[in-house]
């Protein structure tokens, strides 16, 4: 899942940033409107976090800028006042969720998380192939009753191609999804994790979940 934080204070905009790695989102940040109108229109995001005050285009201009350029990524707002005509007019922008700052990152977590379930219209937060079970929230994963432990890195790959069973996807979406935006597209380094991932979730089973299209990239069936 790929976050992008358009925040212009960047003290704020780098506790998010870090926060949110920690829990293995990758995450672009934009400093302020324009930067963040030319990202959300370049690669694509899961997820849109915009503060509502910020430098040469300000927060409600640019949701209503990305609505009006169809955009249907899910945009959680940052308003600093807790003032009810600010909330309205965020969400009347086309936001779909906001925060007033400061807030606890557990509630922020939870917002994002709740506001990604909502795009893939999940109700529940585990995920399941075959005997494979993601559980999202605590991204715990078990396959045939027991628990395999991996990095952040390799979590992130596995829920992106569960989120996409049965559907090809390509390394360029890949590095577009769980990747952020310093990935050198010149090197291997999807291969390597898909190789990785392989070794703790395919190996010594009897049906392989995760399969290579030579020349087109990967697919995660039953
Ligand atoms: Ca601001």
């Amino acid at each position: 899942m790929r976050i992008l934080v358009v925040e212009d204070e960047k003290k704020v905009a780098d506790f998010i940033r870090r926060g949110l790695k920690e829990e293995g989102y990758a995450v672009d940040v934009a400093y302020d409107g324009e930067e963040g109108y030319f990202l959300a229109g370049t690669n694509p995001y899961d997820l849109i976090v915009l503060d509502l005050m910020l430098p040469k285009q300000d927060g409600l201009s640019l949701c209503r800028s990305l609505r009006q350029d169809r955009l249907t990524t899910p945009i959680l707002m940052l308003t600093a006042k807790d003032a009810v005509k600010d909330k309205v007019a965020g969400l009347d922008s086309g936001a779909d969720d906001y925060l007033t700052k400061p807030f606890a990152f557990e509630e922020f977590l939870a917002r994002v998380r709740a506001l990604l379930r909502k795009k893939d219209n999940l109700a529940s937060t585990l995920l399941k192939v075959d005997d494979l079970v993601l559980d999202t929230l605590s991204r715990k994963v078990i396959r045939g009753g027991k628990e395999i432990s991996l990095t952040h890195k390799e979590y992130s790959l596995l829920e992106y191609l569960v989120r996409n069973k049965g559907t090809v996807v390509t390394r360029t979406m890949i590095s577009e999804h769980v990747w952020d935006i310093s990935f050198d597209t010149l090197t291997n380094v999807i291969d390597v994790y898909i190789n990785y991932l392989r070794r703790k979730i395919d190996r010594g089973r009897k049906k392989e979940l995760i399969h290579t299209l030579r020349g087109s990239g990967y697919i995660l069936k039953e």
